[in-house]
C-alpha cells in the first residue's frame, strides 16, 4: 500500500486531520508539526502525505516526494529561527535506530547545541 493512506498508521491520520497536531507548515504533498515529545527547543516532524513506511522507500519510489520533504524541512528551520545557527535533519530508520512510527518522516531538531556522534 506504500503511497497511499493507511487506515492504521497514526501519521496518515495527522495528515488527513483525523489526529490533532501543531501543524506549522503545510503543502499538497507534505506537513510539517510539532514533535509530541521535544527532544530540542525546536523539534519537528515533516512528513509526506503519502505513506511510504521509510525514508529510503519513500526516496526509491518517489524521488521529488523525498526533495519536497528535505525543502519543507529547511523552511521548517527558517520559521523556526534554527538555520543559522544549525540544525539536523534525521530519518530513524528501523526499530534499532529508534524508528517507532513507521511513515516516512524527517525529524527537524535545532534551538540548542547538538553533539555528535548521536546517541
Ligand atoms: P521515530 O521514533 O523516529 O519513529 O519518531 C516518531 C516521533 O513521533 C517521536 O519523536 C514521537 O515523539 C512522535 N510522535 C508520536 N506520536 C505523536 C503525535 N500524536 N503527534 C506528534 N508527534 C508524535
Ligand atoms: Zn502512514
Amino acid at each position: 500500500m506504500a503511497g497511499e493512506t493507511q487506515a492504521d498508521c497514526l501519521f496518515c491520520k495527522i495528515a488527513a486531520g483525523e489526529v490533532p497536531a501543531t501543524v506549522v507548515h503545510e503543502t499538497e504533498t507534505v506537513v510539517a508539526f510539532r514533535d509530541i515529545t521535544p527532544q530540542a527547543p525546536s523539534h519537528v516532524l515533516v512528513i509526506p502525505r503519502a505513506h511510504y513506511p521509510d525514508a529510503a522507500s519513500l526516496a526509491a519510489a518517489e524521488p521529488a516526494l523525498a526533495a519536497e520533504v528535505l525543502r519543507a524541512a529547511g523552511e521548517v528551520a527558517e520559521r523556526e529561527k534554527t538555520a543559522g545557527s544549525g540544525y539536523r535533519i534525521v530519518f530513524n530508520t528501523g526499530s534499532g535506530a529508534g524508528q517507532t512510527v513507521f511513515h516516512a518522516h524527517a525529524h527537524v531538531l535545532g534551538g540548542r547545541g547538538l553533539e555528535w556522534p548521536p546517541g
